[in-house]
């Protein structure tokens, strides 16, 4: 993503100043003396916390030589070798050098040239996360450096999504707590909190050839995370008015992805064999469900694209049909009124949103990805309802 993030969250743990005898001042002299691969054998034998470690993990991303040269295995030693103290952990400037690796390779398009690289990166999932959790309480502090610990974790996390192997770590409680975590800590003014939501999105949704997320992904949160918690800080961090349109859309899917989940769960479930004393509770379930979405497509500063995501990547269109099927067995409202659950007024405007899109002569940019989405999930309820 955007470099002046990345520069953000480095600025901030190095020295500001620019006195000749300042150490960082001759670690980044020191650096740009030496040829790459001499400067990466001289960092294996320099502490995970030294100026030189911090000023070599900003080079990586500007020159291919040094992850060709090794860089990104002496940043994964350190971090397995070195020892945080009480305030400070020891894989601060590590983790920076191998997100520079990983966002480099994903810049230059290299993925092909550098797949060795990335494969020992992988393969390394664990003695890097190990030692970061290990130091969870490092990572509660709030404040600026708590969140760009945060972020710079969840942005790792993300870079770990895109292999099989160690995305299927990542639905492991351990990291499932940590990822929410860094979510749910981080201030909603941190320009960084970006990358944790994202995790969250991504986490929840990602499909990919060996699937999506586990089935039983969300009782594995909740089993980590409080869900009174989870509500609270949610709330708060909606309220913020400083948050780009970016995040707030980015928080938007991430809540939807969460909620849409538990009501398809829940609806899965009573499905089965609804008892009459379980009826009040999908009802309301449901009322809450519809209230919730239409509030979050309408305050979204992309509405259509909060719809596209949840159509195809949740249980939408099953919540709302079952919603609407309750309503029609169950006693008629007075004319005039309208039942919250039934999700009338959802179906009435993905009607609106097509009419509307089919005539327009200036269509909207989403149009074709929401005709899609729309068209396959109405499709899909069709062939299960009308199935005997
Ligand atoms: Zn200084």
């Amino acid at each position: 993503m955007a470099t002046n993030r990345d520069s953000i969250a480095m600025s901030d743990i190095e020295c500001p100043c620019i006195r000749d005898i300042c150490p960082f001042i001759i670690a980044e002299r020191k650096v740009t003396r030496l040829q790459p691969r001499h400067a990466v054998a001289l960092l294996a034998k320099e502490p995970a916390t030294s100026p030189f470690t911090i000023k070599v993990a900003n080079v990586v991303s500007s020159d291919p030589r040094y992850r060709r040269a090794g860089v990104a295995k002496i940043f994964v030693q350190q971090i397995a070798s070195g020892q945080s103290t009480e305030d400070r952990p020891h894989w601060e400037f590590p983790i920076l050098g191998i997100l520079n690796v990983f966002s480099s390779i994903h810049s230059s398009g290299s993925k092909v040239q550098d797949a060795a690289i990335l494969k020992d990166l992988y393969s390394s999932f664990s003695k890097i996360l190990d030692p970061i959790l290990r130091d969870f309480h490092l990572l509660t502090p709030s404040g600026q450096y708590g969140d760009n610990r945060r972020c710079a974790v969840a942005r790792l996390l993300l870079f770990f999504l895109d292999d099989p192997m160690t995305k299927r770590k990542l639905y492991e409680e351990k990291i499932l707590r940590l990822i929410v975590h860094c979510w749910l800590e981080t201030s909603p003014e941190s320009s960084m909190r970006i990358y944790a939501t994202s995790l969250v999105v991504e986490v929840t949704s990602r499909e990919d050839k060996t699937g999506g997320p586990p089935p039983d992904y969300l009782e594995r949160i909740f089993n980590v995370v409080k869900k009174s918690s989870l509500v609270s800080r949610v709330n708060f961090v909606l309220k913020s008015k400083s948050m780009t349109e970016e995040t707030l859309g980015q928080e938007i899917a991430a809540l939807a992805n969460l909620t849409m989940q538990a009501a398809g769960a829940l609806l899965r479930s009573l499905k089965k064999d609804v008892h009459h004393s379980e009826l009040r509770g999908l009802i309301d379930a449901l009322a809450h469900c519809e209230d919730l979405i239409q509030n979050l497509i309408a305050k979204s500063p992309n509405g259509m694209n909060i719809l596209v995501h949840l159509l195809v990547n949740t249980r939408l269109v099953d919540v709302a049909s079952e919603g609407f099927k309750k309503a029609s067995r169950g006693p008629p409202t007075e004319p005039g009124t309208y039942r919250v659950g039934c999700f009338y007024q959802f179906f009435e405007n993905l009607y609106n949103s097509l009419v509307l899109v089919q005539n327009s002569d200036c269509p909207l940019e989403v149009a074709s990805a929401y005709f899609d989405a729309a068209r396959a999930s109405i499709e899909r309820m069709g062939a299960t309802t009308l199935t005997p």
